[in-house]
């Protein structure tokens, strides 16, 4: 969803001074990589920063666009010509060459690049947009590197971004870094109210909790059809022993409900092992007492069940292993292959 302006904007305050004496100062750099969490208003930020920088009706120094002018209006609409916005498609596990430079015949004549060349329609300056910019792929790397290396005259480029390893060290030193941390529970529980996801404070409190700071994993936890799954894939979790051949065949069963297609089979994934994560995290804040009043104890007892059955350094390990499955999902490992040893090597760690 599209905040209409700062005053609207939750979090990432620090980011927005900076941002702001930046502008007033005049020292605004040309390429920006805004690295931090997924789901945290990285892109949000940088569309308000676009819309600040082409408001026809105030001044960017000002640092806070009139929400009346058309540019504005363009801009919530996603239809400003001289904001130019590319993100992986769905479908695809990368973004791709033509959403950069074009394809076949077209190449070098169509795609972000090639048109943060033409000259601005609105005679101030063109911006770029380019989300997911992790699965920038070598080739396609190379194409925006030339972009990087000499940005037209006055344009502004947001790279969005989860990992500063991810990023080419060629793109990587062309960039100016700005980071972001993850919302704090309180500004992801006003997020949360805001958007409806729940009813009182106490309830959004509560899913601020689970989802670490960050507004995609609240759409995880709060999605009704993954809700009946995470109880069943908890309830595995608890036993002891740990049935792995189960869990497994659960686990890929629930991957493979969402189609044949590769990518979004890799995402189900990714948020099923963020479950697993939160659940011996929240192993781990039960024992190291940082739950420590009654209410918050019984509501992390009615989302887990009991945690107490594995012991702390079991609980360390198990996080681990979960951290470290995620990150070779990133590097592309078979799901089916990695599913298995995740589910074995937890089967031992909680056997320990
Ligand atoms: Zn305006």
């Amino acid at each position: 969803m599209m905040q209409k302006d700062w005053n609207s904007f939750l979090g990432h305050e620090k980011q927005q001074s900076w941002f702001r004496n930046a502008i007033r100062n005049n020292r605004l750099a040309s390429t920006f990589l805004m690295v931090g969490p997924e789901g945290i208003g990285k892109r949000t930020f940088a569309r308000l920063l676009a819309k600040t920088m082409l408001c026809t009706g105030s001044d960017p120094s000002i640092f806070a666009p009139c929400c009346h002018c058309e540019a504005c209006a363009q801009i919530d609409a996603s239809t400003h010509p001289d904001l130019l916005e590319i993100a992986r498609r769905p479908d695809k596990t990368a973004l791709i060459m033509e959403q950069l430079v074009g394809e076949g015949e077209m190449r070098m004549r169509e795609g972000l690049c090639y048109e943060l060349r033409m000259k601005p329609y609105s005679g101030r300056r063109k911006i770029a947009i380019i989300d997911d910019a992790d699965t920038i792929a070598e080739e396609g790397a190379n194409s925006l590197l030339k972009t990087l290396e000499e940005p037209p005259p006055g344009s502004l480029i947001f790279l969005i971004s989860t990992s500063v390893q991810r990023q080419l060290p060629t793109i990587r030193s062309r960039c100016q870094m700005v980071r972001f941390q993850p919302l704090t529970s309180d500004e992801l529980s006003q997020l949360i109210l805001r958007h409806g996801i729940a009813d009182n404070i106490e309830e959004a409190l509560t899913v601020a909790t689970q989802a670490a700071g960050s507004m995609a994993a609240v759409a995880n936890w709060t999605n009704e059809e993954l809700r009946a799954f995470r109880l069943e894939l908890f309830r595995q979790l608890r036993q002891r022993p740990l049935d792995f051949t189960k869990l497994a065949k659960a686990v890929q069963g629930n991957m493979e409900s969402v189609g044949t297609e590769s990518q979004p089979r890799r995402e189900r994934l990714k948020v099923i092992l963020d479950f697993a994560l939160n659940f011996y995290r929240a192993g781990m804040r039960t024992i190291l007492a940082e739950i420590d009043n009654e209410a918050s104890r019984s509501a992390a007892v009615e989302q887990y069940g009991h945690l107490m059955t594995l012991g702390s350094s079991s609980l360390v390990a198990a996080v681990q292993r979960c951290m470290e499955a995620r990150e070779h999902l990133d590097r592309m490992v078979s799901p089916a292959s990695l599913i298995e040893a995740w589910a074995a090597d937890l089967a031992v760690i909680s056997q320990a």
